[in-house]
């Protein structure tokens, strides 16, 4: 693009942040229409955020923390996560899609480099759509249970099986799915992930309409789908450790970036309709607001681990368990601080509506990146050493 002066990967992260600020503000007449945040189905979402995406890209600010190869310009992905934390403190919506991406990219650039050179550009300017296909009917929690071959067909695989409640499913086109190479015996081993394209022949994607009314999720049926060797993930029989490399993401900078979120979501409730607050407002808001620091403090750590390159082990269940305490939260205090709207109001009050998909997306955080329950029983048993509960 003519006239773009790219960010300097080299610059501090506070310079970063002003420089940033000061293209937000520069810019503010062409980001406008990103600003709001509205009830919508997850492919209008797509395709009105999608601009924004874009804009960052070709402006290089989400280039930075993403190295040459795959398209970035370098620097730490600090850097990125600073770019995302502003976005929100400056009351744009961040990119939803994108969350997947922070989630997935990783795992591509560590292992498999060839994929990651074409997939993370293509990905991370919008032009493309990736979901996670692990969870099954009869396997979620224990991702060592599940159910889908891969077998051995000339020089790739062929694939039988049903992933469900794959986030951005529908949307997607491309999968990363864990597959069983190994024995049903071989448990967490003889597990392999692969790089899907879902518009192979005998790919089916169904989506599910969630309680909150929108269809973020889908079941995607595999009946004899060819996949090259070239694009496994990882080795074969090496699926669980590339999944667990993935979950350091999915528990850990994503909380980063829903922090960010749900801080702006709180100050624009304080902001807009302080005066319909009830008198206990202050216990409320101030209960809120320390459980959002308290993410934010344990996420500035974890994403300083990440950038650092080092495994977390299973202390990202930590973040995990804050962040969806905090999603749960904040939307109860708007709740309360709303009463009686989000019950009562029609439809056509946008507000109610709003923070009415909010807070029934929030019942779900609990369950979706891995159950609570079991988020607290690796914390118990693989960092506090209490003994197995069964
Ligand atoms: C909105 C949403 C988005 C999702 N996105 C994706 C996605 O993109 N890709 C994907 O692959 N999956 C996705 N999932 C699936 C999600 O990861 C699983 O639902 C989750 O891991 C729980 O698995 P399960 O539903 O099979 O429940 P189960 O594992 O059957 O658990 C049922 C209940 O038993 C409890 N339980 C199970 N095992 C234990 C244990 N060892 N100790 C204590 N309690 C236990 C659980 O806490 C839970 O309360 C998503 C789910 C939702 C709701």
């Amino acid at each position: 693009m003519a006239n773009v002066v790219l960010p300097d990967p080299d610059a501090t992260l506070a310079q970063t942040a002003t420089a940033f600020r000061r293209w937000l503000t520069e810019l503010a007449a062409e980001l406008e229409p990103f600003r709001h945040e509205v009830a919508e189905e997850l492919d209008l979402a797509y395709a009105r955020f999608r601009p924004l995406q874009r804009l960052l890209w070709d402006h290089g600010w989400h280039r930075l923390g993403w190295a040459n190869e795959v398209g970035g310009l370098g620097g730490t992905p600090l850097h990125r996560y600073v770019v995302a934390e502003e976005l929100a403190a400056a009351g744009y919506v961040n990119p939803g899609i994108h969350g997947s991406i922070e989630i997935i990219a990783p795992m591509l650039v560590r292992f498999a480099p060839g994929l990651a050179e074409h997939h993370v550009p293509v990905g991370v300017r919008g032009d493309e759509v990736w979901c996670q296909g692990f969870s099954e009917p009869d396997a979620g929690s224990d991702l060592g249970s599940l159910r889908t071959r891969a077998v051995v067909d000339g020089e790739g695989f062929r694939i039988n099986g049903q992933k469900m409640w794959s986030s951005n499913g529908h949307i997607a086109s491309w999968c990363c799915l864990l597959a069983r190479t190994g024995e049903a015996a071989d448990g967490y081993r003889g597990l392999t992930m692969f790089w899907v394209d879902l518009s192979s022949t005998g790919v089916r994607v169904v989506p599910t309409k969630l309680e909150s009314g929108s269809s973020d999720t889908s079941e995607i049926f595999f009946d004899d789908v060819y996949v090259p060797n070239t694009h496994l993930i990882g080795d074969v029989g090496q699926g669980w450790p590339v999944v667990m490399y993935l979950m350091q993401f999915e528990r850990g900078a994503y909380a980063w970036g829903r922090q960010a979120d749900l801080h702006t979501q709180l100050t624009e409730l304080i902001r807009d309709h302080a005066d319909e607050f009830p008198t206990d407002a202050d216990e409320i808001v101030g209960d809120t607001y320390l459980t959002l620091l308290g993410l934010r403090s344990r996420c500035r750590d974890t994403i300083g681990e990440l950038a650092a390159g080092n495994d977390l082990g299973p202390a990202f269940s930590i973040d995990k368990i804050l962040l969806s305490t905090a999603e749960q939260t904040v939307t109860e205090g708007a709740r309360k601080l709303l009463h009686p709207r989000l019950e009562l109001a029609a439809d056509d009050d946008p507000v109610a509506e709003l923070w009415r998909s909010r807070w029934s997306f929030s019942r779900i955080t609990t369950i979706y990146g891995g159950a609570g329950e079991v988020q607290r029983d690796l914390v118990a048993e693989r960092l506090l050493g209490l003994p197995r509960g069964r």
